[in-house]
């Protein structure tokens, strides 16, 4: 059968100046590394076994409906402002109405130069791709959201990196890649009718409820203070929270440098190019606060009187550190088992983490210790610890069940760096069985297993991985 990708474009409706038209630049051998058949389904997609997959998911042929596309968004990055970024080596092919009624952009990324390349070639390799099939799968599995992938696709072709590094192009499927840096790019232009336009098309495909530019501001907060804090409470750190790289449906967007953190420190950080701790594990709940800042400062021109309108913008920013709290006390609530947890409690979940820190503490494999016993064997003093469960379980006696509470909130599997590593190492020489065997594992997180036991040991001395990579 042929491949059918049901196509209903509208981010290709918007005005010109979006977007540049621009088709993936194919490839000259390309072998499909994985397909993600769930997800296909879901997005109403048929006709998988055309023997075309690979040649399509690479890039090599347009699938009848795709209205090709890079898009145009700017960022800051590490803080400073980049007016000039955009799909600089992705191309959105078109949008499909899934199963669940959700509008889902269909993206190529790794699939050639295009207008916003600037001195890129376009092209991602193998690393990357598969890091990121493997992490944003792992995360949906977990519960968080994220854009997906549904397909990863081998070259043929070598991309220059440091060393010459097989080449690759993955599929990501998304709510919509509409950034905080796409609302920028137009108000740092000065073009309000741009802005106008983005706003509109944003509320009515995200936030519909929203009708004005501080309920549209308010609703994407919400999402954010909810995904961080989620993020937190399974050791995730994004690594280059850019704005260009803040959703505003809400998902976990760009798997670039990202990882997990391994022993509990909050000061944790993994990517190479962060060298002042910017994008930190604990510093994320401050960055994202800062990031829907530059959101409500670019919404501002949208409002009747946009000067009047900068304090109540403000208050409303001033807000949200409250709102992450909130989110946090929910989510390590249900950690130590606590399914409605009070303010009251966060000294509680506090003084466990103070403990961990000292203790250098597995935070996953910690947590979960909590619901079988095994939770003091990772404190170098158990009777430090044994002192907090005292408290503890007099707190979740009255609790109704706290161990389910507990295993629905702590992962006993989580896509560890070192794991990581080793399955990017052995795909480079050709080996895809620790790639399947990651996401076979992955996909039920939550439950122990005796064939997965392996997965949940953290890295050894030598198996460290200390920096992380854009590596694109
Ligand atoms: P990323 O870290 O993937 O979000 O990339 C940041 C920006 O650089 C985005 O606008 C990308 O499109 C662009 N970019 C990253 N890598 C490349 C590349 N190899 N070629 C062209 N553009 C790139
Ligand atoms: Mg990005």
């Amino acid at each position: 059968m042929t491949l059918h990708i049901p196509f209903d474009n509208s981010y290709a409706t918007l005005p010109e100046g979006f977007f540049a038209r621009v088709k993936p630049t194919p490839v000259k051998d390309p072998s499909l590394i994985a397909f993600n058949t769930d997800l296909a389904r879901e997005l109403g997609i048929d006709g998988l076994d055309d023997p075309d997959m690979a040649a399509i998911f690479a890039g090599n042929m347009v699938p009848n409906g795709a209205s090709p596309l890079a898009q145009l968004y700017a960022g800051h990055q590490f803080g400073q402002y980049n007016p000039q970024l955009g799909d600089g080596r992705a191309v959105l092919l078109g949008e499909t109405i899934g199963a669940d009624g959700i509008r889902w952009d269909i993206q190529l990324k790794g699939s050639g130069q295009t207008p916003f390349s600037r001195m890129g070639d376009g092209r991602a390799w193998l690393g990357p791709v598969l890091r990121e099939y493997v992490v944003s799968e792992a995360m949906h599995a977990l519960g968080v959201p994220t854009t997906r992938a549904l397909a990863a696709v081998r070259t043929g072709e070598a991309v220059i990196r440091e060393r010459p590094l097989p080449g690759a192009v993955l599929t990501r499927v998304a709510q919509s890649h509409i950034r905080v840096g796409t609302f920028q790019v137009f108000a740092a232009r000065g073009d309000t009718q741009a802005l106008q336009t983005l706003f509109d098309y944003a509320v009515a495909r995200h936030t519909p409820d929203a009708t004005d530019p501080a309920l549209f501001l308010d609703a994407v907060m919400r999402k954010q203070a909810a995904l961080v804090a989620h993020w937190l409470s399974i050791g995730f750190i994004h690594g280059v929270m850019n704005t260009d790289n803040c959703s505003i449906a809400g998902e976990t967007i760009d798997y670039g440098p990202c990882a997990f953190m391994d022993s509990y420190h909050p000061e944790t950080v993994f990517s190479s190019i962060d060298r002042y701790g910017r994008y930190s594990y604990a510093a994320q709940a401050d960055i994202i606060v800062w990031n829907m800042a530059q959101l409500a400062t670019a919404l501002l021109p949208l409002m009747p009187d946009p000067e009047a309108a900068v304090e109540p913008f403000t208050a409303q920013i001033h807000k949200m550190p409250e709102m992450i709290r909130a989110e946090w006390l929910k989510r390590f609530g249900a950690k130590i088992g606590l399914a409605d947890p009070k303010p009251e409690d966060a000294k509680l979940i506090s003084d466990l983490l103070g403990a961990m820190e000292s203790a250098k503490a597995d935070f996953t494999n910690t947590f979960r210790g909590l619901i079988d016993g095994t939770a003091r064997d990772h404190f170098l003093d158990p009777m430090e610890f044994d002192v907090w469960a005292d408290t503890w379980k007099a707190r979740i006696d009255d609790e109704d069940n706290p161990i389910a509470v507990m295993e629905a909130a702590n992962p006993v599997l989580i896509p560890r760096n070192h794991r990581i590593e080793a399955m990017i190492t052995a795909a480079t020489e050709g080996d895809d069985g620790p790639f399947q065997r990651l996401m076979a594992a992955y996909a039920d997180p939550y439950r122990p297993s005796p064939d997965t036991e392996d997965l949940r040991r953290p890295p050894t001395d030598s198996e460290v991985v200390r920096a992380t990579f854009c590596g694109t």
